[in-house]
């Protein structure tokens, strides 16, 4: 059975591709079968008629976060139809991003993407040859510039975003991450590594 939306604490996640441009060294759909004990692998995409039809009243939610097992924007119609149900609705979203959307779409996409109260993006690394051996993307080369370029872009079209990073990457990337994020203004925020394999 496919499983478009599911809980953990108090946010409800939309899993609406397994689609993705990266194939992150830490990604934890390598890991397991199941993630928090949902099944994420689809044998078809949600509509975005279903996914709303699932969340029901956004309210009882902190945040509606566009994650996967996937990347969402190569679901950029139906993540914006239902970004916009949930704001008329009053509840609030998140997407997170592993930035590559404007090279998915090949155009600047970002200004769409105010509708959303918050995006993340997966930074990953602080340079281009560790951004391409931990995240290994189909863009290869370009991928990581065009992270930046999605991040500042972001920024430019009055979109709230924040870098993310994961905290394997060991202290001193960290460290170099914020400071490239310091510079391009953009706040930074550090997560645990999930394990997803116990
Ligand atoms: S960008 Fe996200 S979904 Fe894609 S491989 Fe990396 S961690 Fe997995």
């Amino acid at each position: 059975m496919n499983t478009f939306t599911y809980q953990i604490g108090n946010n409800l996640y939309i899993n609406l591709t397994n689609r993705c441009s990266n194939r992150c060294t830490f990604c934890v759909r390598d890991q397991s079968a199941q993630y928090e004990g949902y099944s994420l692998w689809l044998d078809n995409e949600p509509t975005a008629d279903q996914v709303i039809e699932e969340i029901g009243d956004p309210t009882k939610y902190d945040e509606i976060v566009f994650c996967g097992y996937g990347e969402p924007v190569y679901r950029l119609d139906e993540m914006l139809a239902i970004a916009s149900h949930v704001k008329r609705r009053g509840g609030k979203t998140r997407l997170n991003t592993n930035g590559h959307g404007n090279l998915i779409h090949g155009r600047d996409i970002t200004p769409q993407l105010k509708v959303i109260d918050l995006v993340n993006i997966s930074l990953n690394a602080p340079d281009r040859a560790m951004y391409d051996r931990l995240c290994r993307p189909i863009y290869k080369d370009v991928a990581f510039d065009s992270v930046l370029f999605f991040a500042r872009a972001c920024k430019a079209s009055g979109v709230n975003c924040r870098f993310s990073v994961v905290d394997c990457i060991g202290d001193v990337c960290v460290r170099k991450c914020r400071e490239l994020a310091d510079r391009e203004g953009i706040p930074l925020y550090v997560r645990k590594m999930i394990d997803n394999t116990k």
